[in-house]
């Protein structure tokens, strides 16, 4: 008796699991749609008079900001069309437009003769015709941590670079450091706090790319700076296909303060390695991307903020780069919070211009690589200017 009793209980137990655990697949007669790659993640898929319906909802419940990530793969059975009825809870459908990839390492955004939402923005329906191969379909392109290792592997191939891991994320991934020659004066990058800001990644290896670059400029600037980077501040939020959180089910850009997470606190480890080392912060630059912005938008400090010399950097930065390129247009606000963010923490900490720099959720890639080449040479010219 007493067996079947804790049966019971174990079989109770197993049914409210299987309710709250995440799908990883399901099929109809068309195809098979499956999770079970890196970043690949919905959290429902059933299929209904043929149709797929996908539910998309946040790694934990306290998520705050909808940023509804979602990436699975539809293998087709046989030529046809794939039906997707997609429902978010606590996102917006409108945040991120579709994308679709052949391979999983090239995307398109999804015609818009294929994609219906509803008017409150809680529901998405997708036609998508397969032939022979499978596709890939997610709100924004993967960006995996198998490419920040590739990436990482291909920066210390530069004569003048050193990678090493500064440790462990909550789940044993390890956190890369990507660092030029040290200088008495440096520059401090960071990237991917909030996993699904790709086009942030993608702004910030062009920018990157151009301060490593074998130019006079280049050369001059990395003389005189040491570049310090943490290009995936979160992978484990990377890897599960996160909205937002680390797997601690924080926000980890409201972190630099309490220091509960052990990413910010390797990173703030790593800070006092630069200032045992002799070198002196001269900037912070953090990517993320953000739907506020159209190409680019520069959280920075204000004029009235410690003595100004943060926001005249920020300010003679962007115009420069607006002199050269008078067509292009991003923002620039000037912005002062409460929040535990790097920018608040930088600034706060070292006074020295702290920059949150968004990309826009969906700005063109080829904006992304016309303009950022020119916001790091200003960023090279300005600093170098100074005495
Ligand atoms: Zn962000």
């Amino acid at each position: 008796m007493g067996t079947r009793i804790r049966l019971s209980a174990a079989a109770a137990w197993l049914a409210c699991a299987a309710a709250v655990a995440a799908d990883r697949y399901c099929e109809n007669d068309v195809a098979l749609v499956d999770t079970h790659f890196e970043g690949g993640v919905f959290h429902r898929c059933v299929v209904r008079d043929g149709n797929f319906v996908i539910t998309i909802r946040p790694e934990d419940d306290k998520v705050r900001v909808p940023m509804p990530w979602y990436a699975f793969r539809v293998s087709p059975k046989k030529p046809g069309v794939a039906v997707f009825l997609m429902g978010f809870v606590d996102g917006d459908a409108d945040r991120f437009w579709p994308k679709v990839s052949a391979d999983g390492a090239n995307w398109q955004p999804l015609p818009e003769s294929v994609v219906a939402m509803s008017d409150d923005a809680s529901r998405l329906a997708m036609r998508i015709p397969l032939r022979g191969a499978p596709l890939w379909v997610a709100s924004q392109r993967l960006l995996t941590t198998a490419y920040y290792d590739e990436r990482v592997r291909q920066l210390a191939a530069h004569p003048e670079i050193t990678m090493r891991t500064l440790g462990a994320s909550l789940r044993g991934r390890p956190l890369f450091v990507v660092e030029t020659a040290p200088r008495t004066e440096g520059v401090l990058l960071l990237g991917r706090q909030h996993p699904p800001e790709v086009t942030g990644a993608l702004t910030m290896r062009s920018f990157v790319d151009t301060v490593l670059a074998d130019t006079e400029l280049g050369r001059a600037f990395r003389d005189r700076f040491a570049l310090v980077m943490v290009p995936l501040v979160n992978p484990d939020g990377v890897a599960a296909g996160h909205w937002r959180h680390n797997a601690g089910k924080t926000d980890l850009n409201r972190d630099w303060g309490p220091f509960r997470q052990p990413e910010t606190r390797h990173i703030r480890r790593l800070l006092e390695v630069i200032e045992d080392r002799g070198i002196a912060l001269r900037l912070m630059l953090d990517f993320h991307a953000t739907q506020a912005t159209e190409n680019a938008l520069f959280y920075t400090q204000r004029s009235q903020d410690g003595d100004g010399s943060a926001h005249a950097f920020a300010v003679d930065w962007l115009q420069r780069v607006q002199d050269r390129l008078p067509d292009i247009e991003f923002d620039h606000k000037p912005s002062k919070s409460e929040s535990a963010n790097a920018k608040n923490y930088f600034f706060n900490r070292y006074g020295i211009p702290s920059i949150t720099y968004e990309s826009g959720d969906e700005t063109d890639p080829a904006w992304i690589h016309r303009a950022t080449p020119l916001f790091a040479e200003e960023m090279m010219n300005v600093l170098l200017n100074a005495p």
